[in-house]
């Protein structure tokens, strides 16, 4: 059976919407409706190559949809579900599952590796497990995770990626406690999801910091108590919105050694610096010794909001569903299989959070 999708020919190459052939789900698989998909930031990066992939390759990887059909074996849901999909299930066996960190699983992206369709007889894989840029794909029956009622599906994508990453962030690896201060570098989707989570545990302070006054203004919406444009002196305008001292807990969104580096000097003494962004292996960050030890800060990295996704998904999705956490604000516009070229150079651009690719 063949179904629309966005193909990835070669790193580099625009992407081009072709008929893939995709095979009803084997044993342990779901075959989903793709109802919409984000369109993020490691999506540019593994059609640029700054992220490796595997090709020719349909990408997206933030998406949800309604199962359509099971494979021999499948328990965990049925034909009509409304699901999320998760790009990096864990299998629940290996070493770091079985030591409770699921978002470390050695397995988490083995489906990536291997050919989920063909177009023109050439084996596909698909993007991050997922394959979200298309009509429909197969994915393992663990990469879904069932959507409440009260949540569109279109909103449910986000927390696939994005949503999931940046709440995680602030709940798990941070976790920031009500009355903590808190700067967010960077305001993509994930960016503005850090300050949801922020307002969500009752931050007291959460200053935000991009190049984009628009973005910085629709930042304030979320619960930003302070906004600064980037360019500055950022530790030291930080500092100076914190009684001299430095906030509680910095987020890095954007991945660059200078932004990392600002974030951690943005912190208090014993202050705790997550590193969210994804950045390239170029990006070197220097600490002098002295530092280390006079600050006692505390530098986290953060994989997938270093949380077991099939316990903080629904968690978030209950949120949404509860309005404590605005998803529709996420959303800068919808496009279909042809717009995903225009969505990449508006995101290099900084235009808009997020684009939803509704196939
Ligand atoms: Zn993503
Ligand atoms: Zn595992």
């Amino acid at each position: 059976m063949t179904v629309r999708a966005s193909l990835l020919t070669e790193t580099g190459a625009p992407l081009r919407v072709v008929d893939l052939e995709l095979p009803e789900p084997g044993p342990g698989q779901v075959r989903v409706r793709i109802a919409a998909t984000g369109v993020c930031h490691s999506d540019l990066s593994l059609a640029r190559g700054t992220l490796r992939q595997l090709t020719p390759a349909v990408l997206g990887h933030e998406a949800a949809g309604i199962v359509v059909s099971v494979g021999q074996g499948v328990t965990t849901c049925a034909v009509g579900d409304r699901v999320v999909l998760c790009w990096a299930p864990p299998c629940g066996a290996c070493w770091f599952c079985e030591a409770g960190e699921p978002w470390l699983c050695e397995r988490s992206s083995d489906a990536a590796g291997a050919p989920y369709a063909t177009f023109e007889g050439s084996d596909v894989y698909p993007g991050l497990s997922t394959g979200g840029f298309a009509q429909e794909t197969v994915v393992s029956a663990a990469a879904v995770l069932t959507v409440p009622d009260g949540v569109p599906l279109e909103h449910a994508a986000l927390v696939g990626c994005a949503v999931m990453t940046g709440v995680g962030a602030v709940l798990e690896t941070a976790r920031v406690r009500a009355g903590e201060s808190v700067l967010v570098v960077g305001l993509g989707g994930v960016g503005l999801s850090v300050v949801q989570g922020a307002r969500l545990v009752g931050a007291s302070q959460v200053i935000v910091v991009d190049r984009s006054p628009d973005k910085l203004e629709l930042a304030r919406t979320m619960g930003a108590t302070d906004v600064l444009e980037a360019g500055g002196a950022l530790a030291k305008q930080v500092r100076a919105l914190t009684d001299g001292r430095g906030v509680d807990h910095a987020f890095d969104c954007v991945g660059l050694a200078q932004t990392i580096r600002d974030s951690w000097s943005s912190t208090r003494r014993g202050g705790h610096a997550t590193i969210v962004g994804i950045g390239s292996k170029e990006q070197q960050v220097t600490f002098s010794a002295l530092e280390l030890f006079h600050f006692a800060r505390t530098l986290s990295g953060c994989v997938y909001g270093g949380a077991d996704p099939r316990v903080l998904m629904p968690r978030i999705l209950e949120h949404a569903a509860a309005g404590e956490l605005d998803l529709a604000a996420l959303i800068s516009g919808t496009t279909d299989l042809d717009g995903i070229d225009k969505a990449f150079t508006d995101m290099e651009a900084g235009i808009g959070v997020r684009f939803l690719v509704v196939p």
